[in-house]
């Protein structure tokens, strides 16, 4: 299939592969409720991150909504607006109040310059996203929470399969939230998981997953649904398999886009962090006007003429939805506002063609004046 470069291609393993871990479900009949394949992808992915305890979840939205509820939390949570609906979405929908922190202009996450003074007497939680896979400043974000004694819940979305000074992102904060969807660079079809340490947060967070029901006939909490199937887990554990591989090709397709468009006044590339092994999950790219002579809706049409889906990651800000109407004030937070009017995630994938890639900047380097 030629015609349209989408932003993003979901891996897949080979069919036989699927059908394989899948046949045993046929013998069984037992489809999903914490089955074989979820306990053995439970237990290969606890080796994987290198942690002790993590759970499985549907989604990753459901992983993050239901760590903030598994930790009681009340009044107000510091997070940041440049990042997908989900994270203030979470809080919201957990009756908390998202206070917007500033995101750096070096990696994009939570600016943690600013992050004390908007701590209050109702503060309870700080939940910063590693955005684009880029790490948090974890250590700042440690000491402040400790001081304060706030919980800390990274939404974690974005690095799956990253190290930070050797260890996974499952290592860090209270809990860590993962998500396994189609686009990102693990999947399980959908899916999320939560890394925790208090052995206290996954019984609640398992609760929530199952209705509360611990025995036949102990239902010990008013719990949702949003449990991880068996189709799902088979699907991870094969992606599993191949994940190194996968971020391999895509360490390739990001270097050949590194190379292309290296030097080229007014374009901003990813920053390579410090003790960071990253997943190259994403190619953001900020367009500066002044310098480059085109602004990033330009460029975004112009990819699009030439049947290439970019995507304005992420723009709008959360802070400006439109279900928040006249909630929170976007000039609090101007950085996010900057970078969110200038920034284009470019295709990624594994089997991105380095062809395509060269198309891509091609285009990109013709709307230069
Ligand atoms: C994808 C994503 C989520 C939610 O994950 P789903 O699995 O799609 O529910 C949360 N936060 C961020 C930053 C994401 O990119």
């Amino acid at each position: 299939m030629s015609g349209r470069i989408l932003v993003t291609h979901s891996s897949m393993p080979p069919i036989e592969e699927y059908i394989e871990e899948i046949r045993e479900l046929w013998d069984t009949h037992w489809l999903t409720n914490m089955g074989a394949k979820h306990k053995k992808f439970q237990v290969q992915l606890k080796e994987y991150m290198g942690v002790e305890q993590l759970d499985l979840l549907v989604n990753g939205h459901m992983a993050l909504e239901l760590t903030i509820q598994a930790m009681n939390l009340q009044g107000e949570v510091i997070t940041t607006p440049f990042t997908f609906a989900s994270t203030t979405h979470a809080i919201v929908r957990n009756g908390l109040e998202p206070v917007f922190c500033d995101i750096n202009p070096q990696d994009y996450t939570m600016d943690v310059s600013k992050l004390e003074d908007l701590i209050t007497d109702r503060t309870c939680a700080i939940i910063p996203v590693h955005v684009y896979g880029n790490i948090c400043n974890i250590e700042e974000i440690e000491r402040i929470a400790v001081k304060y004694g706030l919980k800390v819940i990274y939404d974690a979305a974005h690095t799956f399969g990253e190290t930070y000074k050797g260890k996974s992102l499952g290592a860090f904060g209270d809990a860590s939230c993962f998500s396994f969807h189609a686009t990102k660079a693990f999947n399980t079809i959908e899916g999320g998981m939560v890394c925790y340490k208090d052995r206290e947060i996954g019984e609640r967070l398992y609760n929530l997953k199952n209705f509360g029901i611990r025995g036949p006939e102990v239902v010990e909490s008013v719990g949702a649904n949003a449990k991880m199937n068996e189709f799902q887990a088979a699907m991870g554990l094969c992606n599993l398999r191949h994940v190194e591989m996968e971020i391999a090709k895509r360490r390739k397709v990001t270097e050949h886009y590194r190379e292309n468009l290296k030097g080229i006044d007014g374009i901003r590339l990813n920053v390579v962090q410090k003790d960071v092994e990253p997943n190259y999950a994403y190619f953001p790219v900020v367009f500066d006007e002044k310098a480059f002579g085109a602004s990033r809706n330009e460029v975004f049409f112009a990819l699009d003429k030439q049947e290439i889906s970019a995507r304005k990651y992420f723009h709008p800000l959360t802070n400006t939805f439109d279900c928040f109407h006249g909630k929170f004030d976007v000039n609090r937070t101007p950085t996010a506002l900057h970078i969110s009017r200038r920034v284009l995630t470019l295709p990624l994938y594994a089997d991105l063609a380095v062809e395509d890639v060269d198309r891509i900047c091609e285009v990109i380097r013709s709307c230069k004046r």
